[in-house]
């Protein structure tokens, strides 16, 4: 059989392990261990060598490990099993979705350097942008997700740094609203900048689509992060982050990784692998479920307006209905709507809501609701939070694997119990 042409979701269970290494473990043990023994003290030179980058790994060279900071089994196969839904020839497992983008980010960038980026990026990229690298006198520059490639290309001249820019940092579909962003068009901004002694990054935060219903690498990016803590992990129980990308970036990604210190631990990377082999069901279930709840939402009196790729396929500008056709597989599994009123009903919504949690974070198999307004987009400048519609009646839904009736009944009833607090 050839495996490499198998489905990765038929790969998840044993691809990268060998159950003969470890006493025939049908599953791969969690190698809870800081360090490695030696068979001796020649093979512990040539291991640092190729660590460290004094000479390349020969040809047919079995490379053994060394200390946990390094490398470990558990995050190595984990690494090989990601790479498979990207195509990625090489991945990096993170503590978390920040460390990956911060990692890559303090990478790819000196001091003096541009960094071009999407608005809104998640709240943790936007502090990191503006206060930390700010400090190191890394400049940015944002675009919204309907500007032109020409209005951009003029913005970035105009900031005094285009033959500084390093960097193009991009989240698609945007958090919280749905909004599209053509990664091919940042592919050729990029192009326009690079010249021939100058490489700049384009990296997508990919985490909204998991790694299944997007492939930004397919599409001209050089690097897709995650944070692993969302889909990948996917039962709200663990945090952590993935970078991929070619042999070439991930090893200088993994080169930093090394003396920052902030790969995942054994364990972490044991549940990482434990929630990979269910990856498709879940994430295709949640799918499934979403598409039922926008069009309930759609149909609702008190819903104005519902935020949700489904919609935007029908109803988009050609140019949104082109990139959705190019880049998605899927219309994913989170949904923003207006409710009809303010703050007083989103929040009613919310309070009155039984199985849905009121809780951040999204792309669990528990179906999550929050304010985006108040809660994880309190940060945006109040200026920004108008032209990307985080108003205070803008509710985010992440839709999870239960019976998508129940989801639905659910928010059935808080929305009617919203009527009820209106009119008391
Ligand atoms: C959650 C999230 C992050 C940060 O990930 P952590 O695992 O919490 O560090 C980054 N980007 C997006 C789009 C996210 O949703």
């Amino acid at each position: 059989m050839d495996y490499k042409k198998l489905q990765p979701e038929s790969l998840m269970m044993s691809y990268g392990y060998k159950p003969s290494l470890s006493e025939g473990a049908i599953k791969c043990p969690i190698f809870q261990t800081s360090t490695f023994v030696f068979n001796n003290a020649m093979e512990g030179k040539r291991f640092f060598e190729v660590a460290y980058g004094i000479r390349e790994q020969e040809k047919d060279e079995e490379l053994g490990l060394i200390y946990s900071r390094l490398n470990n089994p558990d995050l190595e196969i984990l690494e090989n099993r990601l790479c498979l839904w990207d195509k990625a020839e090489d991945c990096a497992v993170f503590e978390s979705g920040m460390s990956a983008i911060t990692t890559a980010m303090l990478e790819f960038m000196e001091p003096g350097d541009l960094l071009l980026y999407s608005r809104p990026v998640y709240g943790g990229t936007d502090h990191f942008i503006h206060n930390f690298l700010k400090k190191l006198n890394i400049e940015s520059v944002g675009f919204l997700a309907n500007e032109s490639k020409e209005e951009i290309i003029k913005r970035i001249e105009e900031s005094g740094r285009a033959d500084r820019l390093a960097m193009i940092h991009i989240e698609t579909p945007a958090n919280p609203t749905n909004a599209l962003i053509d990664i091919e068009m940042c592919a050729e901004i990029k192009a326009h900048f690079e010249t021939g002694e100058k490489q700049i990054v384009l990296s997508v935060d990919n985490t909204y689509m998991g790694p299944l219903w997007q492939h930004p690498l397919k599409h001209g990016a050089d690097l897709v992060l995650y944070s692993a803590t969302k889909y990948i992990g996917g039962h709200s129980d663990v945090i952590a982050g993935a970078c991929l990308g070619s042999k070439e970036l991930m090893g200088r990604i993994k080169g930093l990784r090394t003396f920052l210190g902030n790969m995942t631990g054994p364990w972490t990377g044991w549940l990482l692998m434990r929630s990979l082999e269910t990856l498709k069901v879940r994430m295709d279930q949640q799918a499934k479920n979403a598409e039922e709840v926008a069009e309930f939402l759609n149909n609702h009196p008190k819903v104005e307006a519902v935020y949700y790729l489904g919609n935007t396929a029908k109803n988009g500008t050609d140019a949104d209905k082109a990139i959705i056709k190019r880049q998605f597989k899927s219309y994913g599994a989170m949904i923003a709507f207006d409710i009809v009123g303010g703050e007083k009903e989103a929040f009613a919504f919310l309070d009155s809501l039984q199985l849905i949690k009121l809780a951040v974070s999204l792309g669990g198999t528990e179906s999550l609701a929050e304010h985006p307004q108040t809660m994880t987009h309190a940060d945006v400048d109040a200026e920004d939070k108008v032209v990307m519609n985080i108003t205070e009646k803008l509710v985010r839904l992440s839709i999870g694997v239960e019976n998508y009736k129940d989801i639905i009944a659910d928010i059935e009833q808080a929305l009617k119990l919203t009527i009820n607090h209106r009119l008391s």
